[in-house]
């Protein structure tokens, strides 16, 4: 059997064509989105995805600003800059690209992003709201994997759901997105003993470790749903993800590519949380 691949790329476009015919129809009442994008340094990786997000935004008529600010840019300044952005009215979303520069304190920029305008899902009121079922903004990319759940017509309640990391931004929103659609959530880490048993007793895997090969096809369950975030150089400088892709592919039901997989469900996710910031 080799499972069926979901499309990515695919249903990207498919919600990119809702918030185009979304964000013509609040410009016909006079409201024009705006995403503000900030980009502190020259990180390459940090600029192939600023110019992805800006390109993004204009594709589906979403106003778009990128800040660009030098690597030796003060805390105090980025500061000033998020709050310039929060009291502009024609910027409805703000985002600060990550990582930033080992001076800047993250935490503390991600806090003065007007909650209202994190489209990013980052700041504490939008976690917690995720956390306690208020709504708010979702980080894109586990409510992009979740779209892709969702998109295979499969219902999570009850089915056992193994997220593998437990960042802010990706693990830990993850698992409880799951958790609020009924599934039994096993979160795992570095520090997990017994991956690969617990592995094999999940209905859906969601590998979001940034390392090659974290998941291999001996620890997944036939016909198991397997959503790779994963975002790795293989040897050869080739983009992969965190699961061994065409051994895995033989025993699960789904999976996902990297790339075409969760990489632009996130940009897409992106568009839609700036549309919901302008108010749609
Ligand atoms: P992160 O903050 O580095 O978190 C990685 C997590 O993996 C941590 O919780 C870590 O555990 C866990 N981990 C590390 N080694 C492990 C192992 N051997 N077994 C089990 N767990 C292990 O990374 P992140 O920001 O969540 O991102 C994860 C991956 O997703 C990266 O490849 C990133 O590039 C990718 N990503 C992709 C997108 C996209 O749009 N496709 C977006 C965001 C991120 P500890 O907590 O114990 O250290």
């Amino acid at each position: 059997m080799s499972a069926q691949l979901i499309d990515g790329n695919a249903l990207a476009a498919q919600i990119k064509a809702e918030v185009t015919a979304e964000v013509a129809a609040l410009k016909t009442r006079g409201i024009h989105p705006g995403l503000a994008v900030v980009l502190v340094g020259d990180d390459p990786a940090s600029q192939v995805y600023v110019s992805h997000k800006v390109k993004d935004s204009e594709q589906v008529g979403i106003h778009s600003v990128l800040e660009r600010m030098e690597a030796t840019t003060s805390e105090v300044a980025l500061l000033a800059k998020v709050e310039a952005l929060n009291n502009d009215p024609s910027i409805h979303g703000i985002l600060v690209q990550m990582p930033l520069p080992k001076h800047i304190d993250s935490q503390k920029v991600i806090a003065a992003i007007n909650p209202a305008k994190d489209v990013d899902g980052f700041h504490v009121v939008n976690a917690g709201a995720l956390a306690v079922g208020l709504p708010g903004f979702w980080p894109c990319t586990p409510h992009g994997a979740m779209k892709m759940i969702e998109s295979i017509g499969m219902n999570l309640r009850g089915k056992h759901a193994v997220v593998i990391g437990r960042s802010n931004i990706v693990g830990k929103p993850m698992a409880q997105m799951l958790l609020n659609q009924s599934a039994t959530v096993t979160i795992c880490h570095s520090a997990t003993l017994n991956l690969k048993e617990i592995c094999l007793c999940a209905d859906v895997i969601v590998a979001a470790v940034g390392k090659q090969n974290v998941v291999t096809k001996d620890m997944v369950k036939a016909g198991a749903v397997v959503i790779d975030v994963g975002m790795n150089r293989n040897s050869q400088g080739k983009l992969c993800g965190d699961v061994d892709f065409g051994a895995v592919r033989e025993v699960a039901g789904f999976i996902t590519p990297v790339p075409g997989g969760v990489g632009p469900m996130t940009r897409a996710l992106l568009l839609v949380n700036t549309l919901k910031a302008a108010g749609a």
